[in-house]
């Protein structure tokens, strides 16, 4: 699709109309299409007018409000790359990521205005601090929407020119800029939209942050270019987002396993009437198939379907179809999306490729596979082969007979046993059958020989503080071949995650 982002969003904007675009899911303000459109174009008029110009790098660093996509579409209409920040970010967070994206601008939001003038601080070289809501001294989306100059007419590229900046998770290391043009979002748009054609009267509620990519994707441009409503809210707390679901009749969440995990698990669940929830989608992170039926099996829905992707890939390459979600095997996590190529090679040898039900790397090529890390060539080059295979660090096999994607784990996770190869991510998903855990996360830690074993770090269930050791070590022993066994327990209060709903395994690993 050769469309600039907010081109490709929008088209239907004018169609849509007086349907609600946004709501706010705490105090209900609405936004209709025909003010998201108008209002994009203005402060667009405004940013250039305050300077911005085509190229440069501005940074959006905001929880999800309303106005994050006007922000947005604003920016990049004024030719600006949109680089999406962490609102929990620290000052000093914040600075490295303006350094190292050499941004001039920054939109924020006067809760995090203090944060925001610090980072532009430490880092330098930040022309002007705009604020979404007003602030004193500041210029506001909201003065800006009176701005009388005409609409800025830049010539995007939708090939070469790059639209956002996310930053990877950081779950495995340090944060990389990923450079995603407008046609590498606005094609991967496309090939979601027959897997998930949510539109006009459908409801989806955004609670996993606009800021990275799978909140970006799934909770802002895809509903938006469709017409349906996005219910915002600021961040996951579970009875704000059970009482959105039953007051705004959501029909549609895309969430990561942690909320899965809560609607299959957490009491409250049934004080909240879910009925108008159609589907679930589950993803960013491995969600096992046992616990998305606990959870389609409480709340009373079709099994609850995965996507996969990652913040180079634009970020999806599969999906389980709406049409085909009861159908598709338990646990995969979907079927290769038009226009896509994927290989499934040897760990050892990558050179080898590898038949249907055989787990090695997967390699992804395809439109959406991104432009490259910024200012990183040599990363650029070792995730991006000469053949521009994108080579994904996760590991998974393809179910023999419709093509469906099962995805183990990633290849750095792997524990390597007495030479067998255990997915952290199979032992977490059993230790949560146990009724008395609340939740888990395994790494290897080495043991006094110098063996790395499989260690579980373990959430109780506040009825069951006498929980041991001995029988979490028994419950797996019972259900996995030896090797796989838990070989040590350590109790915690709470699993650390990435804003995306990944487990932090490194910070667990710095623990021990
Ligand atoms: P970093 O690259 O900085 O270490 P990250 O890889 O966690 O961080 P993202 O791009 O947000 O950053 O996440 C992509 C990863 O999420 C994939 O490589 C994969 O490991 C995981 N993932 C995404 N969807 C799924 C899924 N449905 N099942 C299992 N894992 C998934
Ligand atoms: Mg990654």
């Amino acid at each position: 699709v050769d469309l600039p982002i907010h081109d490709a969003v929008l088209a239907r904007a004018a169609e849509f109309g007086d349907i609600p675009a946004l709501i706010d899911g705490t105090d209900g303000t609405t936004l209709s299409y025909e003010q998201v459109d108008r209002f994009h174009r203005r402060v667009a008029a405004a940013l250039a007018e305050a300077g911005v110009r085509k190229g440069d790098v501005l940074a959006l660093h905001s929880p999800n409000t309303i106005a994050f996509p006007t922000a947005f579409y604003a920016a990049t209409r004024a030719g600006a790359t949109v680089t999406t920040v962490h609102p929990l970010a620290t000052a000093q967070e914040f600075a490295k990521q303006l350094t190292d994206s050499a941004a001039r601008w920054i939109i924020t939001v006067s809760p995090l205005l203090d944060i925001a003038r610090r980072a532009a601080e430490l880092a330098g070289g930040v022309h002007e601090i705009f604020v979404c809501d007003s602030a004193t001294g500041h210029r506001s989306l909201i003065d800006m929407l009176a701005c009388a100059a005409p609409e800025p007419q830049v010539a995007i590229d939708p090939v070469e020119d790059v639209a956002a900046l996310p930053y990877s998770s950081g779950t495995t290391g340090t944060p990389k800029g990923v450079m995603l043009t407008h046609r590498q979002i606005a094609t991967n748009l496309a090939q979601l939209h027959p897997a998930i054609p949510a539109g006009p009267g459908d409801r989806v509620l955004a609670v996993l942050p606009f800021f990275h990519i799978y909140g970006l994707t799934a909770l802002m441009n895809a509903p938006l270019r469709q017409g349906a409503t996005v219910v915002v809210l600021p961040r996951f707390d579970l009875e704000q987002f059970l009482a959105a679901i039953q007051n705004h009749r959501i029909t549609a969440l895309y969430v990561a396993p942690p909320i899965v995990l809560a609607l299959a698990k957490h009491p409250a669940v049934a004080q909240y009437d879910l009925s108008s929830l159609k589907y679930i989608i589950s993803a960013a992170a491995p969600l096992d198939a046992r616990l998305a039926a606990a959870c389609s099996e409480r709340l009373g829905l079709p099994p609850v379907g995965q996507a996969y992707g990652m913040t180079e890939l634009s970020p999806g390459t599969h999906v389980v179809p709406l049409d085909a979600m009861s159908q598709a095997p338990p646990g995969t996590v979907g079927k290769l999306i038009a226009g896509t190529e994927m290989r499934i090679v040897s760990l050892d040898d990558p050179d080898k490729d590898l038949p249907a039900g055989e787990s090695g790397e997967i390699l992804i090529r395809g439109p959406q596979v991104m432009k490259g890390y910024l200012g990183r060539p040599d990363a650029t080059a070792a995730m991006i082969d000469s053949d521009g295979w994108l080579h994904t660090g996760d590991v998974g096999h393809v179910d023999g007979g419709g093509g469906w994607l099962f995805v183990v784990d990633r290849v750095k996770e792997l524990i390597k046993y007495k030479g067998f190869q255990v997915a952290p991510a199979e032992l977490e998903a059993l230790l949560l059958t146990h009724p008395g855990i609340a939740d888990a996360a395994v790494i290897g830690t080495y043991n006094d020989d110098g063996n790395e074993i499989p260690h579980a770090y373990v959430v109780r269930q506040p009825a069951r503080t006498d929980l041991s050791e001995a029988e979490i070590m028994m419950y797996v022993a019972e259900r996995v071949a030896p090797y796989k066994r838990i070989r040590h327990v350590t109790f915690i209060d709470g699993v650390p995650r990435a804003a995306s709903g990944k487990i932090l395994r490194r910070q667990l690993r710095e623990r021990a």
